[in-house]
């Protein structure tokens, strides 16, 4: 299988309808989109690279969706709508079945939020994957990190630590073993594989929260962000954090751990005014997605956890970081 045969046999998709806004698809030397009137671009890339951020034997398939997922959430965070996206693949050897099931993963989830793949690039060498998604959204509208205001309720979706977990389990980590068990509980395992991009969530809250981001590095990491980017300061009320059950199981510091540099849980982590908690609820309803105010911006620098008394908690403020 040449180059061409194999973009032809799993990337370029004969029959499937485009949606409106991809004038022209994989196959030309660029590929054509065209915003609704009115509408910026949003743009985003995310590589994954094997060894790095994903085991060598991965289902191909669950990799097909989170190389898009975690795009996907980038969008989510600013609160744009996908337009579209390009795939830049280096692969060892074409292995047809790896393809095939790599390709279902991500058309699946592509199909699921009409966000097609409209062209990329093919090579060989180490497993790596490159996507970089486009979208739109309003001017003005979008949820940049340097939007906090002082006062603002902080919120989380959904919940998180149990992609940290799963990969701890993975990893063969005695605390993680203890806690879950022989086996990893295919739930469990999807929290790190394959991740929700929380989409209509943030295109609900679009006009509605002032500061947003996706958490891929970890709770208060991410946070951080937003403090130093909006020039503010934070407090998080520990005891209103959404604890998935299996962490319960866990041990205080391993909890702590999972909830708060869990890393890879892709929920959106944003600020809204108090003025506007109605309308975050509507959001979250409109979206079917859960949320939990967890704390307040504030102006004094810094970042405070807070037990259930409200005394400040001593913690390490660690994320993920490649070169640190
Ligand atoms: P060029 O020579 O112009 O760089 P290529 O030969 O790399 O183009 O690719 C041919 C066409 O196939 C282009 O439209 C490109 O976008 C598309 N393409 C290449 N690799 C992929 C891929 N992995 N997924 C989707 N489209 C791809
Ligand atoms: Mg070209």
């Amino acid at each position: 299988m040449g180059e061409f045969e194999l973009i032809r046999r799993h990337f370029q998709r004969a029959g499937v309808a485009q949606p409106g806004n991809v004038v022209l698809g994989v196959g030309d030397d660029c590929a054509l989109l065209q915003p609704a009137p009115g509408h910026q671009l949003a743009i985003s890339t995310d590589m994954l690279v094997e060894g790095r951020h994903f085991f060598a034997d991965v289902d191909p398939e669950a990799l097909g969706h989170k190389a898009l997922a975690v795009n996907l959430s980038d969008l989510a965070a600013m609160g744009a709508r996908p337009l579209g996206c390009t795939l830049a693949l280096s692969l060892p050897r074409a292995d047809d079945a790896w393809l095939a099931a790599f390709a279902r993963g991500l058309f699946a989830l592509a199909d699921a939020h009409a966000c097609p793949l409209v062209g990329g690039d093919t090579t060989r060498g180490p497993l790596n994957l490159c996507i970089t998604v486009f979208g739109e959204l309003r001017p003005g509208q979008a949820s940049r990190r340097d939007a906090a205001q002082v006062g603002d309720d902080i919120y989380v979706s959904g919940r998180t630590g149990e992609a940290r977990l799963a990969l701890e389990w993975l990893l063969g980590t005695p605390w993680a073993r203890a806690a879950v068990g022989p086996e990893l509980p295919a739930d469990l395992r999807a929290r790190l594989e394959r991740p929700t991009p929380r989409l209509a969530l943030g295109q609900a809250l679009a006009g509605v929260a002032h500061a947003a981001l996706d958490l891929s590095d970890g709770l208060t990491g991410d946070l951080g962000h937003i403090l130093a980017a909006s020039g503010v300061g934070a407090d998080i009320a520990l005891a209103d954090l959404p604890v998935a059950p299996v962490l319960a199981a866990l041990p205080d510091a391993e909890r702590q751990t999972c909830l708060l540099s869990g890393g890879d849980d892709y929920e959106l982590l944003f600020t809204a005014p108090v003025s506007a908690r109605a309308a975050v609820q509507a959001a979250a309803q409109a979206s079917g997605t859960a949320v939990a105010r967890i704390g307040t911006v504030s102006a004094a620098p810094g970042l405070r956890l807070l037990d259930a008394s409200g005394e400040a908690v001593a913690f390490r403020a660690k994320s993920f970081d490649h070169f640190g």
